[in-house]
């Protein structure tokens, strides 16, 4: 299921690709060639999000002495790993590494 550039319009940026991308290594779009990349401020706030939850459900296993829910917290952590990249706009890369949006 590929993501539309934000660009041109079209259904060309695949999903692993936008993953990947940031502002220092945007996606080339196959149509335009415009770089295009998932912004990285929300990015940002995206992964603050994760490592809180993760801290806390690292605390959770210690505290109840239940191990397993270390699996529950790389669970979560792919889970929010995929709606990240469904959610998080793209953005045109105006200057490598340039930036923060
Ligand atoms: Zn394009």
């Amino acid at each position: 299921m590929p993501f539309r550039c934000p660009v041109c319009d079209q259904e060309t940026i695949r999903a692993r690709d936008k993953w990947a991308s940031n502002s220092f290594a945007p996606v080339t779009c196959s149509n335009c060639r415009a770089e295009v990349y998932a912004s990285s401020r929300l990015t940002a706030l995206w992964r603050i999000a994760e490592a809180l939850l993760v801290t806390l459900v690292v605390l959770l296993a210690f505290v109840s002495g239940q191990p397993a829910t270390l699996v529950i917290a790389l669970v979560f952590v792919l889970i929010l790993e995929v709606l990240r990249v469904m959610l998080v706009p793209l953005v045109k890369l105006e200057r490598v590494g340039g930036g923060f949006r």
